[in-house]
């Protein structure tokens, strides 16, 4: 059941965004977690939300915590304390784009919180 967690390639632009080498918008940052809006914005409201591990995908985030699966329920209660709390959103979709051929480009997982509020 265990795979092994994919290449994570560092010159990502998500990365970044965690080193600081590029701005973001931030709307919400603590140890493990950063969102910000996204930066080529495909509704009213899109945000990104990323776990700071170095992990490609949804499906290597989740091999990542397989030794701690706290840390996906904490991903998905942020997920939705920012899309309420903080963005004030009542009706909004999350999405994830696994692999380039379901449409991801940048190669760090991340959750799009997005909205037409
Ligand atoms: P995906 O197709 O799921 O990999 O989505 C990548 C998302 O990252 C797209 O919605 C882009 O608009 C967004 N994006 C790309 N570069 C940046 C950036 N520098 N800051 C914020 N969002 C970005």
């Amino acid at each position: 059941m265990t795979n092994l967690l994919k290449t994570y390639n560092k010159t990502n632009v998500f990365y970044k965004i965690i080193n600081g080498e590029i701005d973001a918008k931030i709307i919400y940052e603590d140890d493990n977690l950063l969102c910000f809006y996204d930066a080529y914005p495909k509704c009213k409201t899109h945000a990104l939300l990323i776990p700071k591990a170095l992990v490609v995908d949804f499906d290597d985030f989740v091999e990542a915590c397989q030794n701690n699966p706290l840390q996906i329920a904490d991903f998905f209660v942020k997920a939705k304390h920012i899309a309420i709390n903080i963005l004030g959103l009542k009706n909004y979709q999350l999405h994830t784009n696994n692999g380039a051929g379901a449409g991801q480009v940048v190669f760090h997982f991340h959750l799009h919180i997005m909205s037409n509020e």
